[in-house]
């Protein structure tokens, strides 16, 4: 496995790669990689012939106040576990390579970008887009693979990017059914056997065992409450007739740590 931290080094073996007429598939991470990083590798490999992995803490998704830096950073172990998956080459830019004019925020995704998770952090999926733009510039993938757990970053990634092939990835959980994320390192053993919860009452909602509104309670009695909200997972817009797939989607905060989770069903469930 080949590491690069200049765009002119990696970029030299992207080339050679495509003369060959390789297909490239790509897959950003922030490291604190963990198996659902992992299991995009392995979706990323059906796709393409060579995979490219960034690890990189994008300073552009954080505000002021939140965990940039306390971010997880383990690029030995990040290193070792995308080495043993079989990634091909792994890009860890610095900051000033990514932007190398600074951090001049230059995209807006508007109104899509204010709901959900937009509206305890409105700077985030501008941030995000700014990067994976950035990020698919350099890389020039044929195709970018995300997870299905950061739905709505999937869904703006979609929308805000072109000429790339988005394909996505399924939520990869603890046995218990909490979904993974590199922040779920932050909770402490208590919170720890509190957090799976979240993926059990909303699973109750999709058996329609609970409804909303009591939904919201049950999660009141174990979390701050940040967002639940059941709309059409097409179009984030709310279900109408039209909608074929429902996403329920939720975030919540246990103690200072935000986990977000969401499942996605058909209709005719429901
Ligand atoms: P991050 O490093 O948190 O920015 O995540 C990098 C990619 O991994 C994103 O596309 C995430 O959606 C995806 N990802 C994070 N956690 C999971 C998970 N538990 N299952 C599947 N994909 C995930």
């Amino acid at each position: 496995m080949q590491n690069f931290n200049t765009i002119i080094a990696l970029q030299a073996t992207l080339n050679e790669w495509r003369k060959k007429g390789q297909k490239i598939a790509f897959v950003p991470t922030m490291g604190g990689l963990h198996q659902g990083h992992l299991s995009l590798i392995d979706v990323a490999k059906k796709y393409a012939d060579r995979v490219v992995v960034s690890i990189f803490v994008n300073p552009a998704q954080f505000a002021e106040g939140e965990d940039f830096g306390t971010y997880p950073r383990t690029m030995e172990e990040d290193l070792a576990l995308l080495e043993a998956q079989g990634v091909d080459c792994v890009f860890t830019p610095s900051a000033e390579a990514i932007y190398p004019d600074g951090m001049t925020l230059d995209v807006d995704v508007g109104a899509i970008g204010q709901i959900l998770c937009g509206q305890t952090r409105p700077h985030f999926f501008n941030g995000v887009v700014q990067v994976v733009r950035r990020l698919f510039e350099i890389v020039r993938p044929d195709v970018a693979v995300f997870g299905r757990k950061d739905y709505q970053q999937l869904h703006i990634v979609k929308h805000f990017t072109s000429g790339v092939e988005i394909v996505s990835g399924e939520i990869v959980r603890e046995t218990d059914g909490l979904a993974m994320s590199t922040r779920n390192q932050y909770l402490s053993k208590g919170e720890r056997k509190i957090a799976p919860q979240l993926h059990k009452i909303l699973g109750q909602i999709e058996r329609r065992e609970l409804d909303v509104k009591s939904a919201a309670e049950q999660l009141q009695r174990y979390f701050k409450l940040d967002y639940l909200e059941l709309l059409d997972a097409n179009t984030l817009k709310k279900i109408t007739d039209n909608t074929s797939k429902i996403a329920i989607l939720c975030a919540v905060f246990l103690g200072p740590t935000r986990l977000i989770d969401n499942i996605i069903f058909r209709r005719e469930n429901v």
